[in-house]
């Protein structure tokens, strides 16, 4: 029998590629299929696992087309076991594949009893911010492999014999701590040697007692175990115990807003390996357990991901440096230095300069951003803060010795790791860089969880920021697994009557805000749309049902939401025209509004998940809840309470009107963003459904209008004043040149970043089908507009890369559609007939199957390949 040419790749367990430390006891897996031709399709699979002693899952011959997220069903998996795994799968011809490759993964530590290490914190009379502990043991040889599982109260760097255990950084991540504590699972063994070995760690505030999180707990503490495993079997483990040692190390103070204090002259050099002498260093004292569980990491992990380098370096009449980095970016500076033991250098960050080319820190807040640095005097030597990040596009360095050169300096780049999917391009160059500046809003605030910005002393997980940029976030990067983690924190963090805090991991701020609380609701729904995860909607569908709950019980039998506080439609235009001044949107609208929406989303949840009863349920209070909306805040004539852009958007996106009131609303939203001379008024709720409204509604003119749109309020407005990523406001700077109120004014924030999703859904056309979510089934359906002339975006998806692209010329319009390996394509063609439409120049009868051609429209069903569409000029 003839081998398939399909090759399966990519293999990924739960996410992640050969991942350590799972907590999952059924882990997904996933992998892809590689070919080239057309029609590419999985009609079975076959997977096999293999433990340490032998088979633990042999799947046979599964019929199935299923590649994603396939749950495995062997014997069951023991703590620390580690498996590899293997597929092939059968093609469209029924011929099997070659066996891919060999993948791993494996299993954490699955039960409180494996953790025999103790939890320890320094002496207390050991006075340190950022304290060292270490310990040394001995390694017989000859050793198999060595795992090391840790985590801390406090944030920690943990070194072995001298070296860094990884380049994870701002480990154990944040987490809501009280309620959940990830430990962290490294493969140490190439660190080891036989005899003697030592093992430290710095411990520091981050999230746990720092000014950013909510204090919880007084000690600073490490639980840190060492499983060796040897050639004969044998397992040994060393841990945290009573009989460590603590010192207080160069760090002198450390905190996520305020920076870093280093003193080089504090160094202590060899201080993680055995053969240092750590007689003067205090003892430890072992410290209470957690009340909160210990999961593993599974999501990715923080990690310096790109340099910068100086555009410029000046001096000021006051002696100090400034540095611009050329981008709005989040990390910190290395910086090089050689002076006299003792000189100290302060090094500040801003996002913009003041008109005299001092830095701006008016809108930093109450965050220092500073981190100083006393040299040892040793020649040259190498700064970098360790447990604080700054956001800045500029730096002032007091103090430096000597003449500061660009190359003393480098822009590190912090961000987490996640997986860079999509890109966006068109022939428009401001709307190339407005998606430029949305990628970098992303990488600046996706630090461990979803923050509203990077440089304010803020840099939380607010709910609302999060849920609205979700859908373009899961364009640009795989985010699946880093929302996953902080779904889990989010539905843990829930009150007992269901109310969502306004921020997650909750620092107390609130709960229970309209449009911000829906995360609970709106996220899971979203990533199942995006990556087919049914497991994380069963998972969170009890924090779904209770945020709709206390929905429910605030708006009482009436239906209609209009109490509690809510920030409403946070930062929309005021009054950007005298003549048409914008009424704010009611926030009893939003809140009904949101309230129908989120039951909507939870009705269809309950019916994937097959709860019929309850998604009967929802669907009910849905219908209630719309009823009563339109009793209460749409007039007979159509118009509704809140003459604003984001009521009529909300409104029509959350399918809220009968089929008339659909299009008077739209009228009405178009009528008032043309008299405002294609202007929005939106804030943070309404923005990133508008251009969707629009060019669902029959105004896809108007949604371009507003994209190409450069004077305020308006996208391209920050581009055309140099922005580098997104802002906080339509009006940071003011079309005056003023500043907006230092109070609110970050200048990497990602909110209005959300018409992303529009540019890769309507401009490029790529869309996952609702009834196949995960994109194995995409629609495809680009809607060429504005003054562009050619758009194309692609997207890495599970299955592959799924890229669309079009070309508008004389002679007609050109369309390039990917469609990866076992899945399909529906392509809407904007044609008037299938007989104007070719593909690789055949008429589309010979070539593909037309399912559907209706006026203005050419609907085609593909399999996998690739294709390119011409469709010729409308009349030729
Ligand atoms: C944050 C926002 C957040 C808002 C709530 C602000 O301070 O930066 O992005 O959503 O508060 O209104």
């Amino acid at each position: 029998m003839t081998v398939s040419p399909v090759r399966v790749t990519t293999l990924r367990c739960e996410y992640l590629t050969n991942p350590l430390g799972l907590a999952a006891r059924q882990p997904r897996l996933s992998w892809r299929l590689e070919a080239s031709g057309r029609g590419v399709r999985q009609t079975a699979c076959q997977v096999r696992v293999a433990g340490g002693d032998g088979d633990l899952w042999d799947s046979g011959q599964l019929a199935t087309d299923q590649s994603v997220n396939l749950v495995y069903q062997g014997r069951p998996l023991a703590s620390r076991q580690r498996v590899w795994w293997q597929v092939r799968v059968w093609d469209e011809h029924g011929q099997a594949t070659a066996w891919s490759e060999t993948a791993t993964w494996e299993m954490g530590l699955l039960s409180a009893d494996d953790w025999q290490a103790a939890w320890i914190t320094p002496d207390p009379a050991l006075a340190a911010a950022c304290p060292r502990l270490r310990t040394t043991f001995a390694v017989e040889a000859p050793l198999e492999t060595a795992r090391a599982y840790v985590t801390s109260r406090g944030l920690y760097a943990l070194e072995l014999n001298g070296q860094a255990v990884s380049d994870w950084l701002f480990t154990p991540g944040w987490t809501a701590y009280d309620k959940r504590l990830q430990y962290q699972v490294y493969d140490v063994t190439h660190l080891l040697q036989s005899g003697q070995n030592a093992l430290g760690a710095t411990l520091a505030d981050g999230w746990f007692r720092g000014r950013v999180g909510r204090r919880y707990g007084e000690e600073l503490a490490l639980l840190a175990q060492i499983v060796l495993t040897y050639a004969d079997g044998r397992v040994q483990v060393v841990g945290s115990d009573a009989r460590w040692k603590a010192a207080a190390g160069p760090i002198l103070k450390s905190d996520i807003y305020d920076g870093e204090d280093y003193d080089a002259r504090r160094e202590q050099p060899g201080w993680s390996t055995s053969g240092y002498d750590d007689t003067a260093w205090m003892g430890v004292r072992l410290s209470g357990e957690p009340a909160a569980p210990l999961v593993a990491q599974m999501s990715p992990p923080v990690r310096r991901m790109d340099t910068l380098r100086p555009v410029s370096v000046t001096l000021r009449p006051n002696g100090e440096w400034v540095v611009n980095l050329g981008q709005n970016m989040v990390g910190w500076v290395r910086l090089r230095a050689r002076g006299a033991a003792g000189a100290t250098l302060t090094v500040r960050h801003a996002e913009i300069l003041n008109p005299d080319g001092s830095l701006y820190l008016d809108n930093i807040r109450a965050a220092r951003q500073t981190n100083t640095y006393t040299l040892s005097g040793s020649g040259e030597e190498v700064f970098e803060p360790h447990f604080t990040w700054q956001g800045f596009q500029y730096v002032s360095i007091a103090g430096y010795p000597g003449t500061l050169t660009p190359e003393a300096i480098t822009g590190v780049v912090v961000h987490s790791d996640l997986t860079v999917t999509g890109h966006f391009e068109c022939s428009h160059p401001l709307i190339n860089q407005l998606q430029h500046n949305i990628v970098w809003g992303q990488k600046g605030n996706f630090l461990d969880i979803p923050t509203d910005c990077p440089q304010r002393d803020e840099r939380l997980g607010w709910t609302g920021d999060a849920q609205v940029f979700l859908r373009t976030a899961a364009f640009n990067m795989d985010v699946a697994a880093f929302f996953t983690k902080w779904l889990r924190d989010l539905a843990a963090e829930q009150d007992a009557d269901g109310a969502v805090p306004f921020v997650v991991p909750d620092t107390r701020r609130g709960v229970g805000a309209t449009g911000w609380a829906d995360a609970a609701v709106i996220c899971p729904w979203t990533l199942y749309q995006l990556y087919g995860d049914e497991r994380l909607l069963a998972e969170q569908y009890a924090s779904m049902q209770a945020w709709v709950g206390y929905m429910r019980t605030q708006a009482g039998d009436g239906l209609i939401w209009d109490s509690g506080f809510h920030f409403g439609d946070w930062l929309a235009v005021e009054a950007p025209d005298p003549q048409f001044p914008n009424p704010v949107t009611d926030k009893g609208l939003i809140a009904t509004a949101f309230f129908a929406y989120s039951t909507a989303l939870l009705a269809q949840t309950a019916q994937r998940l097959g709860h019929t009863a309850e998604a009967a349920e929802y669907t009910a209070l849905r219908a209630g809840i719309q009823a009563a909306f339109n009793r209460e805040f749409v007039t007979p004539a159509g118009r509704l309470a809140s003459n604003a852009q984001t009521a009529y958007v909300l409104a029509l996106q959350f399918d809220l009107l009968s089929p008339a009131g659909q299009v008077e609303a739209a009228r009405r939203l178009a009528a008032d963003i043309r008299q405002r001379g294609a202007h929005l008024t939106t804030g943070f709720l309404g923005t990133s459904y508008l251009c969707h409204v629009l060019s669902d509604h029959g105004y896809l003119d108007l949604a371009y209008a507003l994209l190409e749109q450069e004077t305020y309020p308006s996208w391209l407005y920050p581009v055309t004043l140099g922005a580098t990523t997104s802002w906080e406001r339509w009006d940071n700077i003011r079309p005056d040149g003023s500043l907006q109120t230092p109070n609110a004014n970050s200048f990497n924030h990602y909110a209005f970043g959300a018409i992303g999703d529009w540019l890769y859904r309507v401009v490029a056309g790529i869309n996952p089908a609702p009834d196949e979510p995960g994109y194995k089934r995409i629609v495809f359906r680009p809607r060429p507009g504005g003054s562009l002339t050619w758009a194309r975006a692609r997207l890495d998806s599970q299955y592959g890369p799924i890229e669309s692209g079009w070309t508008r010329t004389n002679e007609g319009l050109e369309l390039s559609i990917t469609v990866p390996p076992n899945t399909e394509g529906i392509v809407y063609v904007p044609a008037a007939k299938a007989e104007a439409v070719t593909e690789d120049g055949q008429a589309l009868s010979a070539a593909t199957g037309v399912v559907e051609v209706t006026p203005g429209l050419v609907v085609i069903r593909v399999g996998s390949g690739q294709y390119a569409f011409r469709v010729e000029p409308a009349g030729g």
